[in-house]
């Protein structure tokens, strides 16, 4: 984005309006997709070569259910809150480099996102998942894989020793 308005203009904001996109990603082993990006908000210039930019991010996060793996849209909005600066200080995560008089907001927008996006996203609060043994989707199906588990029940062992005292 092109901000050669506000170094020349310093303290002055201008409002922008941009929108962009972002390559899939992968975040802790599931796909996930940001589309229909959209930034709106307003930057200044704040000192001889600093850029400081607020704007709200509005996107739809594609990915999928991280229990059952199903496709999942999550709609997200985002806040930035963010200084541009010729002269990055590597300590400081907030501040962005920039050349010249253009200000690149792919990683400012994607750590915003990225900050938003849930932990853990489900389909459905209670979701079923997968059944870890044949892989079925316990939300449309079931099969007896659970069944054979209990043997490990501590209770049912417990119960198999009184029985061999009992002999
Ligand atoms: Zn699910
Ligand atoms: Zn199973």
């Amino acid at each position: 984005m092109e901000v050669s308005r506000a170094l020349k203009s310093p303290g002055q904001s201008f409002p922008f309006e941009e929108t962009l996109t972002l390559e899939p990603m992968e975040v802790l082993s599931d796909p996930v997709s940001f589309e229909d990006i959209h930034v709106q908000g307003e930057y200044l210039c704040a000192g001889k070569a600093r850029i400081s930019l607020r704007a709200e991010v509005s996107a739809r996060a594609d990915t999928r259910c991280s229990r059952c793996l199903t496709p999942v849209s999550i709609p997200m909005t985002a806040q930035i809150d963010a200084a541009f600066d010729r002269a990055p200080d590597p300590d400081d995560p907030d501040l962005y480099s920039f050349e010249a008089s253009t200000i690149e907001l792919t990683d400012a927008v994607r750590d915003a996102l990225l900050l938003e996006l849930p932990l853990q996203v489900l389909c459905q609060p209670d979701c079923k998942g997968l059944c870890p043994v044949c892989g079925i989707d316990l939300n449309k199906g079931t099969c007896t894989c659970q069944e054979g588990a209990e043997v490990v029940n501590p209770f049912s062992a417990l119960k198999n020793i009184v029985l061999n005292e009992e002999v």
